[in-house]
């Protein structure tokens, strides 16, 4: 098995032939887990068992990640949202847009249904990003897959909380005080009125029925098949916000259905294959290829503790003192869409992004170098060598607790174990970004002592090869 390995005639590196041994000699297992370091090469390892077991369907967590395997993997289907596909019969209109017409009868020629018939009708290896696949599954041609391969495996769980629920605004009419064994019918009824408004609307006006059927539909399978699971809450503006503060099992116990599951990234630790699957399963930590010496994450004695309101100019002091004692290295700064604008009239000709224009940012700051303000950017993004040495995270990254959902999961027996654990793991992918490759080499400072205190404290928790990578700087 594996012996043609990803099909290049590229011979595998160590790790990669031990993480293939493992999954052969575990063959059988209804799930088998790897932590697999960055730097790894899972898109060859993904390839691999998609050339040798044919029926394989591999999903990853996000559009960037499939594009990636898409270049790596030319022939390889790739189904991502309809909004990413143009219509053809109608240029001008995305194939989502022309989906939602009640008048629409698909006539075949765009990349979107061709992509979906080869994954569907042809069971072709097909790479979905996690939405996609969820939406597949609606198909009636849709069947479990033999094998089905997740990478990124820990951030799915978090993914269909946000999917599988919803919030609604004053067109809705939400009900004040609703209790919650109300809110299915609710949503029920909310359904039927939609249906009707499709039944007789032009076509706009049911483009954007449809578009809220779908979502009440997604809400009320998951507060019909794990209502222990969910709750409700009204913000601070009356909108009725209706989502699972655990993990709908049920709904992934659906997603996850195959003979073979194969759970992969680098940040999965035990917690997180138990939230995904009741399943009996084997799982290794695999030693990351790349040396420690050459991934430091150091955070120094005497920084101030910075967070999220932290005045924008004490942070822009600390990164400016950062790029001084670390001069003429491509930089890349984690920090959030706020702190970036803020933080931008600090430092003239620094990139900073937006999520719509992420990708373009991320090609000009490979091709010019200097200093990006980067948001959102803690995955999925490849700066390998020269293209970034220097790794800034000035604040870490922690969900918002001001969000009534998240309040209500902090809540829960495991809630602050598992925002504490969600903020190191954070940490450790964005310092992944920057070393890639057993050769490669990049330095990541941290300016918070909270991620101290968080080491210490769940220590058991992490992967080894995080751990050795984290030190204290008491110059
Ligand atoms: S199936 Fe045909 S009509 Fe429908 S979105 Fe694709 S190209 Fe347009």
């Amino acid at each position: 098995m594996f012996e043609s390995f990803d099909g290049t005639g590229t011979p595998p590196r160590q790790i990669q032939r031990d993480f293939l041994k493992f999954v052969e000699e575990n063959w059988g297992a209804p799930v088998i887990a790897g932590t697999l370091p960055c730097g790894s090469g899972k898109s060859y390892l993904a390839k691999s068992i998609m050339e040798e077991v044919p029926g394989t369907v591999y999903i990853t967590a996000n559009n960037v990640l499939v594009k990636q395997m898409k270049e790596f993997y030319p022939d390889l289907n790739v189904l991502i949202g309809k909004k990413h596909y143009t219509c053809v019969k109608s240029p001008q209109t995305t194939c989502e847009d022309a989906w939602r017409k009640r008048s629409h009868r698909p006539c075949g020629n765009c990349d979107y249904y061709k992509a979906r018939q080869a994954a569907l009708r042809d069971k072709v290896p097909t790479c979905y990003n996690a939405i996609s696949y969820w939406f597949s599954m609606l198909d009636p041609a849709w069947v479990p897959p033999k094998v089905l391969i997740i990478d990124e495996a820990d951030k799915l769980v978090e993914m269909m909380m946000l999917v599988s629920g919803s919030s609604f605004g004053p067109r809705f009419n939400p009900p004040k005080n609703m209790e919650f064994i109300d809110v299915a019918d609710w949503l029920r009824s909310k359904e039927n009125l939609l249906q009707a408004v499709v039944e007789r609307g032009d076509n706009k006006v049911a483009s954007e029925a449809i578009m809220d059927i779908d979502r009440i539909q997604r809400t009320l399978e998951g507060v019909t098949l794990s209502p222990t699971k969910y709750c409700h809450v009204y913000d601070e503006n009356g909108d009725l916000i209706i989502q699972p503060i655990e993990p709908p099992t049920e709904l992934l116990q659906k997603l996850l259905r195959c003979e073979t599951l194969i759970l992969m990234s680098a940040t999965l630790y035990q917690r997180d294959i138990h939230r995904l699957t009741d399943k009996k399963y084997v799982h290794k930590e695999f030693e990351s290829p790349i040396d420690a010496s050459r991934r430091k994450i150091i955070l120094k004695e005497g920084y101030v503790n910075m967070k999220y309101d932290t005045h924008p100019e004490i942070v822009a002091s600390w990164i400016k003192d950062r790029l001084q004692e670390y001069p003429g290295k491509n930089t890349i700064v984690h920090v959030t869409y706020a702190m970036s604008k803020k933080l931008k009239r600090y430092f003239k000709g620094a990139y900073t992004n937006t999520p719509e224009d992420k990708e373009e940012i991320l090609k000009q700051f490979k091709l010019n170098g200097g200093l990006w303000l980067a948001s959102g950017c803690a995955e999925g993004i490849d700066l390998h060598d020269k293209l970034c040495e220097l790794t800034l995270i000035p604040i870490l990254n922690s969900p918002n607790i001001e969000d009534p959902i998240y309040k209500r999961r902090l809540a829960l027996p495991s809630g602050q174990e598992d925002y504490d654990l969600q903020v190191l793991k954070t940490v450790q992918q964005q310092s992944g970004r920057a070393t890639r490759h057993p050769l490669d080499f990049s330095l990541t400072i941290v300016g918070s002592k909270r991620f101290k205190t968080l080491t210490d404290r769940y220590r058991q928790e992490l992967p080894a090869s995080y751990l050795e990578q984290i030190r204290e700087d008491r110059k």
